[in-house]
């Protein structure tokens, strides 16, 4: 889909702003799915790989990976919380932790969004802007706004 999406909008010679959302990660990281968040993710790398490809192919293309917030808070070699072994994903949200063998995570109930800082990341003319540390997230706003010249 984003591979189309950039084939159409890259027509434009005004340039284009496309949005590509990964959306069903969230959901998975919600109903504590960790097999579900692991092919979202993957399915969303794939989609990053396209905007990325595409902007190699010439200078002026900024692309941002980010996400609204983090939810679930899935944690990846975690200590042993119910006979877990070392290494075994475990979602963990304030006291309501999930457990179940192997991929087959049993929901405790719905996880929520937590307040944990999420990756920033930017690539192309202008992406030096985007690592500065900590960014407040209204703050993308005004930075993709300088990066189109409006
Ligand atoms: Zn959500």
């Amino acid at each position: 889909m984003t591979q189309k999406a950039i084939e159409i909008l890259s027509k434009d010679d005004d340039g284009f702003f496309l949005m590509v959302e990964g959306g069903r990660i969230d959901h998975a990281c919600h109903i504590r799915c960790y097999e579900n968040t692991t092919a979202e993710t993957l399915a969303f790398d794939v989609a990053v790989k396209a905007a990325l490809d595409y902007a190699s192919l010439s200078n002026d293309t900024l692309v941002i990976v980010t996400a609204d917030h983090e939810a679930g808070g899935l944690v990846l070699g975690a200590v042993d919380f119910y006979n877990y072994s070392a290494g075994d994903p475990v979602f963990a949200s304030g006291l309501a932790l999930s457990h179940g063998p192997g991929y087959n995570l049993t929901s405790t109930g719905m996880a929520t969004h937590t307040a944990v800082d999420v990756p920033l990341m930017a690539s192309g003319p202008g992406a030096e802007k985007f690592s500065r540390g900590r960014t407040d997230n209204t703050e993308i706003f005004y930075l993709m706004k300088e990066g189109m010249g409006l």
